[in-house]
């Protein structure tokens, strides 16, 4: 058969996760916590589960739980997303991403996004039939030149994609930045999408600006996040779309089609759990120690760090180590040195700054030990 995405590869991060398992290495390469998720969030979801509530949800989801991010959205960003007409339940922000992209996209429209990008824009968009245009980031800070965006910019640009907080290199929009944006797609008419997953994992005092603060943004944004990454869940898969009400419409019209709805008794857990704002204005705290006791153990390594602004990757360039390619290092790294990260090229279309991405959202002992390793390379 005609493949719709010919050259699609696996998933770097099944492959690095399953080479980690083969080799018994500790796995800091697919992002998702090694430590229990709140006891609290897991008997909410078991006595959602005792209670029946086991059938169908509702299309869009709870009205508990749209009210909730309806809530979280105002007290984080002061924007207001109406629960009846402009939030909706997701099974991952993955499948928002995916559901955003083939209900808006046609065949032909040019989607702009910024590599190093996550992986799941580029298929999205093919499969919609539309066509990916990728704009490097600036290195080494991974900024993003819109005088670049402004000459990539044809009669047929649909939409641009954003990820800040950023997957891999941790690095935030300014709101320098957004204001950039938002004039460049109010002028040109252009849907943004917004990944937004990694929320509330910001350090140093920073700030998450998210495109719901822009009123020009807001009003042509779709805005993605994730229970996952919040709440240390990320096997659960649910996350939600924010979006004005015509592209809600139009969102909803494949949503109903590709999962309906999302499953019922994880709905009914989060919702309880959403309504202690401390849930997840903790984040930030929390990773951020995270990221200083793993760079405080390295810092006399063969590696060179710029500490991560937000998520909980870290990039870490092996250059003072050897000149192989990031894939060749990442792989030699996980068999003979028992530790598993991500190269990064894979990301930015072979573009290799010789820079591996760290995971740590791990148990201390695990950075521990990962730090003694990596201090031997
Ligand atoms: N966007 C980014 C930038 C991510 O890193 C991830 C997950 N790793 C997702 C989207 C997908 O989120 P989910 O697991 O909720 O589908
Ligand atoms: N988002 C995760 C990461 O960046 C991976 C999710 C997946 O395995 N698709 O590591």
């Amino acid at each position: 058969t005609r493949s719709k995405l010919p050259e699609n590869p696996r998933s770097i991060f099944a492959e690095m996760t399953q080479l980690a398992i083969q080799h018994g290495a500790l796995n800091m390469s697919q992002g998702f916590p090694s430590f229990p998720a709140s006891q609290e969030l897991k008997e909410l979801a078991s006595q959602a589960i005792l209670e029946d509530h086991n059938q169908y949800a509702p299309m869009t989801g709870l009205l508990a739980l749209r009210v909730a991010i309806s809530q979280m959205f105002e007290s984080q960003h002061q924007a207001f997303y109406d629960p009846n007409q402009e939030i909706c339940v997701t099974a991952g922000a993955t499948q928002g991403i995916f559901t955003a992209i083939q209900a808006t996209v046609f065949k032909g429209d040019e989607v702009i996004l910024f590599t190093p990008a996550y992986d799941c824009y580029e298929p999205a968009i093919k499969v919609a039939g539309g066509i990916p245009v990728k704009i490097p980031m600036r290195l080494p800070d991974f900024t993003i030149d819109w005088d670049q965006v402004r000459d990539a910019i044809t009669s047929k640009t649909k939409m641009i994609i954003i990820n800040s907080p950023h997957n891999p290199s941790g690095k935030l929009m300014t709101h320098e930045d957004m204001l950039q944006l938002e004039k460049i797609a109010v002028e040109n008419d252009l849907i943004v999408l917004s990944d937004e997953v990694y929320e509330f994992m910001v350090f140093d005092d920073l700030e998450h600006r998210s495109a719901s603060r822009y009123p020009g943004l807001k009003e042509r944004s779709f805005v993605m996040g994730s229970f996952g990454k919040t709440f240390h869940v990320t096997g659960w898969k649910t996350g939600f779309c924010l979006a004005p009400p015509e592209l809600m419409k139009e969102f909803l019209k494949v949503h109903q089609q590709v999962v309906f709805c999302v499953n019922q008794p994880i709905q009914h857990a989060i919702a309880h759990y959403l309504k202690q704002p401390q849930h997840y204005l903790d984040l930030g705290e929390f990773y951020q120690r995270k990221r200083d006791l793993f760079l405080n153990l390295i810092k006399d390594s063969r590696f060179q760090f710029t500490p991560s602004e937000s998520t909980y990757f870290q990039l870490l360039d092996y250059s003072d180590i050897t000149d192989e390619s990031d894939l060749a290092f990442a792989k030699a790294i996980t068999v003979n040195h028992k530790i598993a990260s991500i190269p990064i090229s894979v990301f930015m279309q072979g573009r290799d700054p010789k820079m591996l991405r760290f995971c740590f959202a791990k148990e201390d002992e695990e950075l521990v030990a990962a730090a003694k390793i990596l201090n031997e390379l």
